[in-house]
This record gives C-alpha cells, structure tokens and sequence, in this order.
C-alpha cells in the first residue's frame, strides 16, 4: 500500500495537491476537514461538536478525530493506499495512526510536508474565503489562531516522521503543476 500523509499549515494546498494524488496514483482521499464539514452540513451529532471547535480555529479533540477516522479507513478496506490530509495534526494521532495501521498490516510511506511563509498563507485563506464560504477562512483572528495552533501543535509531527526517515520537505510556492511534480517526484523515488 501507499500510504501518504500530505501535511502543511492551513492554505498550503493540501485539497488541491489530494486530488491529483488521487488521480495519478489510485488512492483514497481522506482529509478530516472535510469529515467534519459533510457532518456539520448532515447536522450530525458529531458535526455539532466539531463545529463548536471549527468555528474558533481550534483542534477536535483527539479522541473524536481519531475514532472517526478509523471507521473511515475501515470503510475503504479495498483501497490501494490513502492519502491523509490534515491528519495526524497531534503528535497523539500520529502514534495512534501508527499503531491502526500496523493493526491492518501496513504503515505510512511518506509525510509530504507542503512549505508555505505565513504571509502567503494568509493571503490565500482570504481569497479561498470567496469562494469556499468557509467561516474559518473569512475571519483574519480566526485564521491567525489557525496558523499559531499549527506551530504549536501541529508542526512538531514533523519530527515524528523524520525520526522514521518518512519525511520530505516540498517547496510550495508556485505554480499548481510545478508543485504537484515536485511531489510525484518524491512518490516516484519511493518506489523505485
Ligand atoms: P482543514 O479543512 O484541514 O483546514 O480543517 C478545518 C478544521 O477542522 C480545523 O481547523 C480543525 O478545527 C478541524 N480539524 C480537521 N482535521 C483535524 C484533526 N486532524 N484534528 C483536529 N481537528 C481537525
């Protein structure tokens, strides 16, 4: 299997990058933001929850994001490999996603981390606010809490993975193509 965590800060292009991914190599998308949203949308009990955290730029709690995104691996028991896109956010998931895996038998390939500076970041989340009716994209204070909750919290499962030699550090600044090559590339060289 090929199992690809694409890690970033919000606004790095994770979305965007999945879903050439998918197409090129076959595999199953799951990106827990977008979990969360299909159950704020459904008006689920789950999404209820997740909102209330969502809306402010916060982190679902582990528990919660862990356990949904097992049943939805477990749904896709025929994939060729996912790609993981805002998960693991904590080092807690990280080793909770390592210790699922290996429970079926296989384990992360890679972690892809798409490098972007902050100002861009932002930059970026305001323009994607027009047309992804996000609330949590339109807000400056809410965008600002997203990128500190990442430093804080998020980017040190970096280390994780490089303490696995799984990590790959990807330029992403420029143009769509230049940057999904850049991660074919470091896919390609895996497997060869
Ligand atoms: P995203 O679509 O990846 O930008 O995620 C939007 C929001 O969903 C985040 O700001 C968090 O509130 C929540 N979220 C998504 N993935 C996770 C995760 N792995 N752990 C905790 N919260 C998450």
């Amino acid at each position: 299997m090929l199992n690809i965590v694409l890690f970033g800060p919000p606004g790095a292009g994770k979305g965007t990058q999945s879903e050439r991914l998918i197409d090129k190599y076959g595999l199953v998308h799951l990106s827990t933001g977008d979990i969360f949203r299909a159950n704020i949308k459904g008006e689920t009990e789950l999404g209820v929850l997740a909102k209330s955290y969502m809306d402010k730029g916060e982190l679902v709690p582990d528990a919660v994001t862990i356990d949904m995104l097992r049943s939805e691996v477990l749904k896709n028991e025929a994939a060729k490999g996912f790609i993981f896109d805002g998960f693991p956010r904590t080092n807690a998931q990280a080793v909770a996603l390592d210790e699922f895996l290996k429970s079926l038998n296989t384990e992360i390939s890679l972690m892809l981390a798409l490098e972007v500076e902050e100002e861009e970041l932002k930059t970026r989340l305001l323009k994607r606010a027009e047309v992804s009716g996000r609330p949590d994209d339109a807000n400056p204070e809410i965008i600002q809490n997203r990128i500190n909750v990442y430093n804080n919290e998020t980017k040190p499962v970096k280390d994780f993975y490089q303490s696995q030699n799984k990590f790959i550090s990807i330029n992403g600044i420029g143009e769509i193509d230049e940057i999904s090559n850049r991660l074919y590339q470091a896919i390609d060289q895996l497997n060869n």
